[in-house]
Order: C-alpha cells, then sequence, then structure tokens
C-alpha cells in the first residue's frame, strides 16, 4: 500500500484517479479548494475504509497552506510516496486582451502551485530513496490552442519543469512525469463553446 496524494481531487480527473488509486489499495489524500464537493468524496470512500482516505481543502496557490499540509503529512503519515498535481484551471482570453490577473491566476494554480508541491515532498521522498511525481499537463501545451496562451504556456512549463526535476532526482529511486490528456469531458471543458469544441474535434482522428 502507498500513500497517494491528489490535487484537485474532487472533479473530474482527478476524482478519477482518487478512486482508482483508492481501488488499487492505496491509501489517498485528497486536496482540493471545493470544499463541500471534496467532503462528499471523501464520504464515498470512507464508506468503504475510512482508514484509508484523508482530506484537505485548500487552495493549492496559498503557498503557507501548501507548506502546512506538506508538514502535516510529514507527521501523521509514515511516507509520502506518489503525488499527483492534477488541480488545474483555464481563464482562456485572446492574447491581446489577456489581462495580468488571467496570465498570473492560470500560471499559479496550474504551474507554481505544482512546483511548490515538488518541492515539498521532495526531501522526504529523498530520505525514502522512493517516490513517483506525476504532473497533469495538457496536450495544449504541446499544440498551442487560439485563447489558451495562459493554458498553454502553464502547460508546456509543467513538461519542462518535470523534465529537469527528473533528472535531479533519478538517481534517489525518484520519477517525475507528465501527462498530457487530449480532450476529456470535464467540468473544465464543459465550459467550451460548440465552435471550440467541434474545432478540437476535427484534430482528433
Ligand atoms: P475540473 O475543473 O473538472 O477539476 C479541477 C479540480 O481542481 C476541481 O475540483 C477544482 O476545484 C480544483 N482546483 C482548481 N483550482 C484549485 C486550487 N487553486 N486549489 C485547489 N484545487 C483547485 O478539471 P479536469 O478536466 O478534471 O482537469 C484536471 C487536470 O487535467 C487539469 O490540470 C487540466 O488542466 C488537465 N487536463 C484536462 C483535460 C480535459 O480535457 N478535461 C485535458 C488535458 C489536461
Amino acid at each position: 500500500m502507498k500513500t497517494v496524494l491528489i490535487t484537485g481531487a474532487a472533479s473530474g480527473l482527478g476524482w478519477a484517479l482518487s478512486r482508482q488509486a483508492f481501488a488499487l489499495g492505496h491509501r489517498v489524500i485528497l486536496v482540493d479548494m471545493n470544499a463541500a464537493l471534496l467532503a462528499s468524496r471523501a464520504d464515498t470512500l470512507a464508506a468503504e475504509d475510512p482508514a484509508r482516505v484523508t482530506f484537505r481543502d485548500l487552495d493549492v496557490t496559498d503557498g503557507d497552506a501548501v507548506q502546512a499540509l506538506v508538514n502535516w503529512v510529514q507527521d501523521n503519515e509514515p511516507s509520502l510516496d506518489i503525488l499527483v498535481n492534477n488541480a488545474g484551471i483555464t481563464r482562456d482570453q485572446i492574447f491581446m486582451r489577456m489581462s495580468d490577473d488571467e496570465w498570473d491566476s492560470v500560471l499559479n494554480v496550474n504551474l507554481t502551485s505544482t512546483m511548490r508541491l515538488c518541492r515539498g515532498v521532495l526531501r522526504g521522498m529523498m530520505k525514502a530513496r522512493w517516490g513517483r511525481i506525476v504532473n497533469i499537463s495538457s496536450i495544449v501545451g504541446a499544440t498551442g490552442n487560439p485563447g489558451q496562451g495562459n493554458y498553454a504556456a502553464s502547460k508546456a512549463g509543467m513538461v519542462g519543469m518535470s523534465k529537469s526535476l527528473a533528472y535531479e532526482v533519478a538517481s534517489r529511486g525518484i520519477t517525475v512525469n507528465a501527462v498530457a490528456p487530449g480532450f476529456i469531458s470535464t467540468a473544465m471543458t464543459d465550459k467550451l463553446t460548440d465552435d471550440q469544441k467541434s474545432k478540437i474535434l476535427t484534430q482528433i482522428p
């Protein structure tokens, strides 16, 4: 049994990943800022085995809250074996109109919080000489997408960051990977217009 921490665990991919990790017999720490949904997700799993579920509602862009979470994990868990940085947002805007806030918020949630959590868990993984970090990027980081300059930059940044970190820690038994999903129907993609969706679909053979 491994201990797995998943961010953005209340919805979409994060909830699917959490269910799967739990079904595989692991202990899961669910993290999300949607407190009500998170608690109900945790209840669902706890109904089966309360000893293998913990949840923390926090905003991953809050550096102090992330550090407190890392400290809590160090003090209360035998180890943190697997980290999945999945929390992510879009704030689409054509480039000419993109505000600093639209840029910063997407970079902060998708990229900077991922960096902070990776940094926070490394000491424990290095001591254990074992760890798995999975950062959920996006195909858009490689292809670009009109109206998603901020999102594409954040997701491409996750790839470069993951590869760099992988070089640094591979010799300690820690792997770092970025996964780049294509279009998956979730709350995030519900925000796309029909026109945007049909354009994406034409690119899928
Ligand atoms: P979603 O909107 O369904 O879920 C995202 C979750 O992250 C939500 O529960 C939300 O509350 C949480 N979250 C957002 N900001 C947060 C913050 N600051 N602190 C804590 N939690 C926060 O989205 P999804 O489609 O499941 O996406 C999950 C990940 O997969 C994202 O990183 C996204 O970029 C990536 N992705 C999704 C698709 C897709 O087609 N759905 C494709 C490629 C990549």
